[in-house]
């Protein structure tokens, strides 16, 4: 079992990972992770993440209630995702400029460039612009939620969600970099493209592997 203090270490670990590769910005961006107790932890409202103390992370009890420090604004697609999702356990937002690009110009990552990408990450959609740091933005992401691990946020970033922390930060690492490569081949104009038999083998075992 791991205790409050440890996940806030994991949650401070995997922020400062991904502050030092850019894909956490400024103040940018948010993560949490549940509790055994039902409680969950969030980075507080404007922090940066690569400063980041375990103590600053907020306590939110099962009642939703903070009993000290100001939760991300952006509470509502967390728990939006842990309502729909009971297999989720953390969640990771950010704005990597890749990725973030692929979400301005409505472009979503579901072409079979990479195999590994099929089997960790599946096929990336695009959400409807809604608002920021509002219900609005929980609307529009609910759709793809059930059957996405990560999401673009038209004109704004993205969400990953996982088993655990790690794995949420793994997974935003992963739409970062796939979405680079996904420019680059672009770029150099290749459509070459995994053949369909091999999508079809390689999404069997995802959803295998998913179900596990
Ligand atoms: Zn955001």
């Amino acid at each position: 079992m791991v205790t409050e203090y440890q996940l806030k270490q994991a949650i401070v670990r995997v922020a400062r990972r991904l502050d030092t590769k850019g894909i956490l910005t400024s103040t940018d961006g948010n993560l949490s992770a549940l509790l055994d107790d039902g409680g969950t932890l969030i980075t507080p409202s404007g922090c940066c993440k690569g400063e980041l103390e375990p103590d600053r992370i907020v306590r939110l009890y099962r009642d939703g209630s903070a009993r000290a420090g100001k939760p991300s604004s952006e509470i509502a697609l967390h728990r939006m995702i842990y309502e729909r999702r009971p297999d989720v356990r953390a969640i990771v937002h950010a704005h990597p400029p890749f990725a973030t690009a692929y979400a301005v110009a409505g472009v979503p990552l579901d072409q079979p460039i990479l195999s590994e990408a099929i089997l960790a990450l599946g096929r990336v959609p695009v959400a409807q612009y809604a608002m920021p740091t509002a219900e609005e933005l929980a609307k529009s992401v609910e759709p793809l939620v059930d059957h996405h691990d990560a999401v673009l946020l038209r004109f704004h970033g993205a969400v990953c969600f996982a088993k655990s922390i790690e794995q949420a930060g793994y997974l935003m690492e992963t739409l970062e970099h796939v979405a680079h490569i996904d420019f680059i081949r672009r770029a150099m104009g290749s459509n070459e493209l995994i053949p369909a038999s091999e999508v079809a083998r390689l999404e069997q075992l995802r959803a295998a592997m998913r179900s596990r």
